[in-house]
């Protein structure tokens, strides 16, 4: 067994790698599709079930078509989820032990939500930290408990493709924070860097927590699609995440961005301003929750109110902790911003001012609301609008009419102040009576 130890950890206890992360590379190609059934194999180890929830919410797509087979070019998916399933007890592990034992007849693909305890440690005395079935073994009278670190040791190397969904099986996430007894890790940290599934794939991750649901089932349906002979492999990043969904920011997609850039921030929780002073690390983390929305496309933490806490990052939860701190690197860039959108922001003002106008009104010198009492154009407002249309017109057409007819447009004797319905040759079509 070999015994690793990473510059990380250095100066720590030393980490031995689990017996069962020893990698076990599969070459076998599966047939290209058409498919007519996949099996999906839900592994559930340290979790707390959220991501099970989150999919479950997904809406595009959602889950409801592929598991009815309804969804057109795709093969219909038979789930074996420990909490959805209709089976229970032996004839749900059944299920898996088929698998195991190659007497499926139809390629399946494991998805593994939680991080993989180390089972070794829960052994020494006897227990188990996650376990999903029984059966016999050695030296006991009684069927023991399986861990579902082993079902992830017999079932990834014959599946088509591994899925880890949500930061736990992603990167470990929280049962794998400093200071757990566990020992948990990752799927990837378990399965090891040389692991492919039996179609090549190394494991595919999904992080978040809980992860976002269409996030999931739009990887699913890009890899059932290349299964099927239909769609290239998608892309994925260098960690194996879907790299068409988290190769940018938090902050690049929030809705908050733009106070950001105009240098203005939270003080405090309910404030609508950017967020990054009161602990949020979303310029820093790959995610894509504000512009996808948490679910049906609604919700997502900026925009829920809540700082960007990285749970998407496989730092995460220690290089971000304690969450109620305002990144250190936050004080540099905010500072910045809050120099130059100072300017900006009043700049903003005066052409926001100039766009809140109709032209209409610019050449009648009058704002006709009732609601209230519009500034008029101040002499300096003149001048700044005349140099920015200048330059905004400069080697380009202004929309209107040609100089000199201005008149046949705006009519010469328009009365002013009089409301145009109560102007009847405002009404006629005949725009030669309004001259
Ligand atoms: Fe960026 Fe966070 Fe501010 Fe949004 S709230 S703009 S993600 S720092």
């Amino acid at each position: 067994m070999a015994t690793t130890v990473s510059p990380e950890v250095a100066g720590r206890e030393r980490v031995e790698a689990p017996p069962q992360a020893q990698p076990h590379p599969q070459r076998r190609r599966l047939p290209l599709g058409p498919l007519k059934t996949v099996h999906v194999y839900w592994i559930a180890g340290m979790s707390c079930d959220g991501c099970t929830i989150a999919v479950a919410g997904a809406t595009n797509p959602g889950i409801e078509g592929l598991l009815a087979g309804t969804v057109p070019a795709m093969p219909q998916v038979i789930l074996h989820h420990p909490v959805l399933a209709v089976e229970a007890g032996h004839e749900f592990v059944h299920n898996f032990e088929l698998a195991w034992e190659g007497k499926l007849g139809a390629p399946y693909v494991v998805v593994c939500e939680g991080s993989i305890a180390d089972e070794r440690i829960a052994g020494r005395t006897g227990g188990y930290f996650s376990a999903m079935g029984v059966e016999p073994r050695e030296g006991f009278e009684h069927a023991q408990p399986v861990p579902t670190a082993e079902w992830v040791r017999r079932l990834a190397p014959g599946a088509a493709a591994v899925i880890a969904v949500g930061t736990c099986a992603t990167w470990g996430g929280i049962p794998a924070a400093e200071g757990n007894p566990t020992g948990s890790m990752s799927v990837m940290d378990f399965l090891g860097k040389d692991f492919r599934s039996a179609f090549g794939l190394p494991v595919i991750n999904i992080p978040g927590c809980a992860p976002q649901g269409d996030n999931f089932t739009e990887t699913v349906f890009a890899v059932l699609l290349f299964l099927q002979g239909l769609g290239p492999l998608p892309t994925f990043d260098e960690l194996g995440r879907p790299a068409w969904l988290f190769q940018e920011t938090v902050h690049q997609g929030c809705t908050r961005a733009g106070y950001y850039e105009e240098g203005l921030f939270a003080k405090e929780y309910g404030d609508p301003q950017c967020l990054v002073e009161i602990g949020c690390w979303g310029p820093v983390v790959n995610c894509n929750i504000v512009k996808r929305g948490a679910i049906n496309h609604m919700g997502g933490c900026m925009e829920a109110g809540g700082v960007c806490i990285a749970c998407t990052m496989p730092g995460f939860p220690d290089k971000f902790s304690p969450f109620y701190k305002s990144p250190p690197g936050s004080l540099v860039s905010s500072t910045a911003s809050r120099s130059v959108g100072a300017v900006i922001r009043r700049l903003r003002r005066l052409t926001n001012r100039h766009a809140n106008r109709e032209v209409r009104w610019d050449v009648l010198g009058h704002v006709p609301t009732g609601w209230g009492n519009p500034d008029t154009q101040t002499l300096p407002l003149k001048v700044v609008e005349f140099f920015y249309q200048k330059w905004q017109f400069y080697k380009a057409k202004r929309p209107g009419r040609p100089p000199g007819e201005e008149h046949r447009f705006w009519g010469g004797d328009r009365p002013g102040t009089r409301a145009d319905h109560l102007d009847h040759s405002s009404a006629r079509e005949d725009t030669h009576e309004r001259r």
